[in-house]
């Protein structure tokens, strides 16, 4: 490293953090990347390897900056049908999503281990079973311990001084607690905790076997059921969601109740009932999420879900936590730039330099984020609903509410971009 570089940890090698350290590599930066799980074929973390994302046209300025649109196109297929589904699996209507977002890019579907394998290029140093249990009060003395559960390798911890960390250990982020839980973090990130919505329902998350529709996302939103299916490349992601009191019965038998009250079943739906009702290790995924007031606190900034983690619901937190990726390594090599030009600082950027870069990041990012959370949030509410009622009176709503009001936020950030510094 040039001793103009800072030192920058990257907590959490999941989409944010992956995407945050190749960035900046490529431009010839050093960051240190650590994640918690054994090693790749275990980075698991809360969030599991296995699911299917369907990724906004966010995500391609970044996907060039890396130089990886081709892998990404041959691991990904085109989604250009959204099929709505009453109530009692009867098709509402079908919107061509594909021509509604033409005009900023494609819009595609992956699944996550797929994605992480087009950002690493196989070419990504990650410091595996690696955690962090300490932080000093700036945040930049930090202790990282071994957290090697596959071996039960005793976990020895070490202390390290960096100048940035950034903490991307997502969903239910546990380096973001070790900042909240400081003595005089009262202006921090402690809100956060309380600005989480819980829909009390969640879903069980497989996969069933890739059919000729791969281009076709369905939707069955239901009364006290909710069926998604997002097609990836050489599979279908399936989504079951179900009310919490209802997670009980097991993935099976809901699987056979909400067949039982479907009037109209395609091939498809029955292949994705069939699929959660057998697959072994479904998962089930809490429909919760979490969002903090402020990012920054002394040198340290949170990205990604451990900033604002989503409701699967409008389809965007992977692609916000890559523009997101996209912001700060601008603003982070810019850093290094700078201070590389100033003989005054001795080469390394100040202190009150390196803060004022990471409230920049947070003040051009997270009224974006915040604007597709909104929207992320207006969605559950209206798709998870127990009463039949509500359902019907949703199917007539639905005839006449296009996907691109119900999008109307997300649309506006696709047509205004991060500005690139
Ligand atoms: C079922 C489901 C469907 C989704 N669908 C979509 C979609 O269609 N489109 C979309 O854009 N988004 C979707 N999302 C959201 C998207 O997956 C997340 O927003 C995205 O993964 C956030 O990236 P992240 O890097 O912040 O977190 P993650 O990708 O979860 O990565 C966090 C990483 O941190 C590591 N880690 C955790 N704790 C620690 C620790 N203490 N120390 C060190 N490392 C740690 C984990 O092992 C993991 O590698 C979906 C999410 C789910 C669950």
């Amino acid at each position: 490293m040039s001793p103009e570089e800072p030192r920058i940890l990257i907590v959490g090698a999941g989409i944010a953090g992956i995407t945050l350290a190749q960035l900046l590599r490529a431009r010839g930066m050093n960051p240190v990347l650590i994640d918690r799980s054994a090693d790749a074929g275990r980075m698991i973390g809360d969030n599991r390897a296995g699911y299917m994302l369907a990724l906004m046209p966010m995500v391609e300025p970044i996907i060039d900056e890396l130089d990886r649109r081709e892998a990404y196109l041959d691991a990904s297929v085109g989604i250009s049908r959204y099929i709505a589904h009453a109530h009692t699996g009867r098709v509402l209507r079908q919107d061509h999503l594909g021509d509604l977002l033409a005009e900023y890019g494609d819009y595609r579907g992956i699944s996550r281990a797929g994605l992480l394998g087009v950002l690493t290029a196989d070419d990504c140093p990650i410091a595996f079973g690696a955690t962090v249990t300490g932080l000093s009060a700036d945040g930049t003395t930090v202790t990282v311990a071994g957290a090697d559960r596959g071996d039960r390798r005793q976990s020895q911890s070490s202390d390290f001084d960096f100048d940035i960390v950034v903490i991307a250990d997502g969903m239910n982020s546990h380096t973001r607690r070790l900042v909240i839980g400081q003595p005089d973090a009262a202006d921090s990130v402690e809100s956060s905790v309380a600005d989480s919505v819980d829909t009390a329902w969640g879903g069980w998350v497989c996969w069933a076997e890739a059919d000729a529709d791969d281009d076709a996302v369905n939707e069955i939103w239901g009364d006290g059921f909710f069926l998604g299916i997002y097609p990836v490349k050489g599979a279908v992601g399936v989504f079951l969601g179900c009310p919490d009191a209802r997670q009980s019965l097991g993935p099976r038998r809901f699987a056979a109740e909400v067949r039982s009250r479907l009037t109209v079943l395609t091939p498809r739906i029955e292949a994705c009932l069939t699929a959660v009702a057998e697959t072994d290790d479904a998962f089930f995924w809490p429909l919760r999420d979490s969002r903090v007031q402020r990012w920054r606190r002394g040198r340290t900034v949170l990205l990604g879900d451990a900033a604002a983690g989503f409701l699967p619901t409008a389809g965007i937190g992977a692609g916000m936590a890559m523009e997101s990726a996209g912001v700060l390594a601008e603003e982070l090599s810019a850093l290094a730039a700078d201070s590389g030009t100033d003989s005054r600082s001795g080469g390394l950027a100040a202190v009150d330099e390196i803060e004022t870069a990471l409230d920049r990041f947070e003040a051009r990012q997270r009224p974006r984020v915040e604007a597709a959370h909104d929207n992320s949030r207006a969605l559950a509410r209206l798709m998870f609903d127990r009463s039949r009622l509500f359902a019907f009176v949703r199917d007539q709503a639905f005839r006449i509410i296009s996907i691109r009001s119900a999008l109307k936020p997300i649309l506006r950030l696709l047509e205004s971009p991060p500005e690139r510094v």
